[in-house]
């Protein structure tokens, strides 16, 4: 007899957690994904010991039909792509359907949900295991809370850095998920304490003003550039308004967030030698392209991507932070005499 055996499902979720569900700020990230796939127009986040003690997305999308709900915390079941045509033309956030098994395997996990039309349901599940099954009453949209993430993980729990960290890289993600949707109106409570707070009238200045303050946004000028391949636009801070960290630079690629190193470094290769050492722009580039160029099955977290013209896009990222400094700022405007 043979000595190799098939893992049940409640063991395969949670290999895959591992790397779907690296922190508490990964679950906020997947959560608030299936609320922007949703087509949701306000997203409400509660965080509670960022993360750890309760995580909790409410929105007011499309909400899941009765057939559905269980078949969603089955792993790779999405509505999401259909074939593997799909795969090479996604649109959505979301399409790996492994978000939702995987923090159900390594949490407490309520959720309600309803389509808006007749009753809603409502679904608890424990360590990947299905406790309660009900109809429910629910307005329109899904209600997601999370609670005791990780308890049957001890070692991932254990890594958990200090709440302050945590608490960083959940309003980092939800900074960064509001900034790629202004249509959306976000809002971030921590401990009853208000985050953000965005208003969903799709101006992304005034989404870099609820983040970063309104004299920063003031000193962002928008850039605009395009290649054959590619478009690209955003904001970019004056030289003269850094930071020491080169966090402050986002990329998203068609409406995701991306990291991409190359891509931060032809950032800072168009401002040259107009920052000082050590200190990095306030930068939000947005990259538009045609989804058959960009592969982004890289990494179950879905962060990474492959550009196939990668150069080109990195030429054109540097061309068009250049275009909108480098001439106003080495030849200083004279200002008329009158
Ligand atoms: P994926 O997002 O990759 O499809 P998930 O495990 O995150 O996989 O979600 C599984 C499915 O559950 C989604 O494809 C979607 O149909 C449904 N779903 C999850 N969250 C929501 C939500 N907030 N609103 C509506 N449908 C949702
Ligand atoms: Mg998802």
């Amino acid at each position: 007899m043979g000595k190799i055996i098939q893992l049940d499902d409640a063991l395969s979720n949670k290999i895959a957690a591992g790397e779907v569900v690296e922190r508490p700020a990964s679950v906020v990230k997947e959560l608030v994904e299936n609320s922007i796939d949703a087509g949701s127009s306000v997203i409400e986040i509660e965080v509670e010991e960022a993360g750890l003690a309760k995580i909790r997305i409410l929105d007011n999308g499309n909400g899941i039909e009765e057939d559905d709900v269980l078949l969603a915390f089955q792993r790779h079941a999405t509505s999401k792509i259909k074939n593997e045509n799909d795969l090479f033309r996604i649109r959505t956030l979301g399409f790996r359907g492994e978000a939702l098994p995987s923090i159900a395997s390594v949490s407490r996990l309520e959720m309600k949900t309803s389509t808006g039309e007749g009753v809603g349901h409502r679904v608890v599940i424990e360590g990947g295991k299905v406790e309660v099954f009900e109809k429910a009453s629910a307005r329109r949209g899904t209600d997601v809370t999370v609670t005791d993430l990780f308890f049957n993980t001890p070692a991932r729990l254990k890594y958990m850095k200090t709440i302050h960290t945590e608490l960083g890289n959940i309003t980092d993600v939800v900074n960064r998920l509001a900034l790629s949707h202004p249509e959306v109106a976000f809002r971030l409570v921590h401990n009853g304490r208000k985050l953000l707070q965005t208003n969903g009238n799709g101006d992304v200045r005034q989404v870099l003003s609820s983040i970063y303050g309104l004299s920063i946004a003031k000193q962002l000028v928008p850039i605009e550039g395009s290649s054959l391949d590619y478009k690209v636009s955003g904001f970019a801070s004056m030289p003269e308004v850094t930071r020491a960290s080169r966090n402050y630079i986002s990329t998203m690629v068609n409406g995701r967030f991306i990291k991409n190193y190359p891509l931060v470094k032809a950032v800072q290769e168009g401002y040259h030698t107009l920052l000082p050492i050590g200190r990095y722009p306030i930068v939000l580039l947005n990259i538009e392209m045609d989804p058959l160029l960009v592969d982004v099955n890289v990494h179950p977290s879905k962060m990474e991507v492959r550009f196939s013209k990668e150069k080109e896009l990195n030429e054109l990222v540097t061309r068009t932070i250049k275009n909108a400094f480098q001439s106003k700022v080495l030849i200083p405007t004279a200002t008329p005499v009158k």
